[in-house]
């Protein structure tokens, strides 16, 4: 499994490509947008190629793309619809341009229900049909805050159905835990797995974000947390990583980032847990 960080693109896209490779990442998740703003800043064309061509000799793959926050595809209010749908499809348009392989998605903020399931399906389709993959959309799974759509893997297993359209998942570990799948233990983490296994399937799994959470089993929050530090804890982690059913192809960290010692923590804790990791001293190659 290759891993990798949510690395910033404050000032180059290029930015995130030398970052990853200081780290020694092998995968990247980017926003490709100020995530908390709507105004949109055009992307030059040579600052695309700078990023391609960067990101191919560093040989970073897969590329994820987040969309930003602000987007709600399950909102009822018609206006906020409208931007949201408009900003999914441009936004999906610049991670294709970036040669991405994903672009994560949240499913909204919305009343729990067929309807919203299939006004949150009906966006994506939509904005699938209009660009060619790749990349592919992946719905991420969420803690459930307020009125937050995804946090039962039924859920996201509706809007995929409903969609008609291939669509994958994104499975965030501090979200599920949030979302009162209990991580810390094998139970919890053969629930999770049974879940997906019934509904959209192990294979849609393509990208997880590994998060410790600094809350509670099923306290519907989400907050993300160092790896073996929060509730979840490191046999928690290590018991799914060992998992046989658990095979997807890259680990995004989503970490705080006080300073950058703790993402040198993380990425060392995170190799531990991939089956088969051997650490290589330094001058020593693959
Ligand atoms: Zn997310
Ligand atoms: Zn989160």
């Amino acid at each position: 499994m290759r891993l990798g960080f949510h690395l910033s693109i404050a000032g180059s896209l290029r930015r995130a490509v030398d970052q990853a490779q200081v780290l020694g990442c092998e995968a990247l998740q980017i926003f490709v947008q100020n995530p908390r703003g709507w105004k949109w800043r055009p992307v030059a064309p040579a600052a695309v190629r700078d990023f391609c061509r960067a990101r191919g000799l560093a040989g970073l793959g897969p590329l994820v793309v987040h969309l930003g926050y602000l987007p709600n595809l399950a909102t009822a209010d018609p206006a906020l619809y409208a931007l949201s749908t408009e900003r999914l499809s441009r936004e999906l348009e610049l991670a294709r341009a970036l040669q991405a392989d994903y672009l994560v998605v949240h499913p909204g903020h919305g009343p729990l229900g067929e309807a919203s399931f299939a006004q949150v399906a009906r966006a994506l389709a939509l904005a699938v049909s209009q660009v060619p993959p790749p990349p592919l959309v992946l719905l991420e799974n969420t803690a459930g805050q307020g009125q937050e759509l995804g946090w039962r893997i039924t859920h996201l297993e509706r809007i995929i159905t409903l969609s008609r359209v291939p669509l994958g998942l994104c499975l965030d570990t501090a979200h599920a835990h949030g979302a009162g799948y209990d991580l810390s233990c094998p139970p919890g983490i053969a629930r999770l797995l049974a879940d997906l296994a019934r509904g959209p399937g192990l294979d849609a799994v393509k990208i997880v974000h590994l998060n410790d959470s600094r809350v509670n089993c099923n306290s519907r929050r989400d907050r993300h947390w160092h790896l073996g530090q929060g509730a979840i804890g490191l046999p928690g982690l290590r018991h799914l990583f060992s998992h046989p059913w658990f095979k997807p192809e890259a680990a995004i960290m989503e970490t705080p980032k006080p300073h950058q010692a703790y993402e040198w923590y993380n990425l060392l804790v995170a190799r531990s847990l991939v089956p088969g990791t051997v650490l290589l001293a330094a001058g020593e190659t693959k």
